[in-house]
């Protein structure tokens, strides 16, 4: 995908999504909290250091920034004009290692949620909420153990978030 963003909102991607303590991250800390969910951060114990685990309901919520962790098929994960060949190793490097964590997880009986900055900035603009997840955590019915909001760009509604089979992803 070419490279959609102007070099202002390229910087602003690259210092800001990377890392702990996110906007978009305190975002879902602060909705997780306000229903009552209690959690802990980046818990060192359990592989790639979750962003939010609730041991309670055996869940691991990943906040991924569109970019880094390349959205599949979504706007914001695009891939610089230059340096092509630099970006896409460290780009495959995150998702191999994205990958691997998340199998390790469900490995170890966690279910695993993703939410990708994408779909959390429509909820902060108000466009959309969350309410869907608090079913998600609290309900085990989650088939595949593994579920990821949004899908896919311009599919951000909450009836797009899917249960994914798992079995692909360890290959
Ligand atoms: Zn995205």
């Amino acid at each position: 995908m070419m490279d959609v963003v102007d070099p202002a909102t390229r910087s602003r991607m690259m210092s800001g999504i990377r890392g702990k303590n996110t906007r978009p991250e305190m975002l879902v800390r602060k909705f997780l909290h306000g229903h009552g969910f209690r959690y802990r951060l980046h818990s060192k114990s359990l592989p790639g250091s979750p962003d939010i685990v609730m041991r309670k309901w055996k869940v691991a919520v990943l906040v991924h920034g569109c970019f880094w962790h390349r959205h599949e098929g979504c706007r914001f994960s695009t891939t610089p004009g230059s340096n092509v060949g630099h970006w896409q190793s460290r780009f495959e490097e995150n998702t191999v290692r994205d990958r691997r964590n998340v199998c390790e997880l469900v490995a170890r009986g966690w279910r695993v949620i993703i939410l990708w900055e994408c779909g959390l900035r429509e909820v902060k603009a108000g466009k959309l909420n969350l309410l869907w997840l608090l079913d998600s955590i609290r309900t085990a019915n989650c088939a595949g153990r593994l579920l990821e909001w949004p899908q896919a760009e311009g599919k951000l509604g909450p009836e797009h978030h899917s249960t994914i089979s798992t079995v692909g992803l360890l290959t």
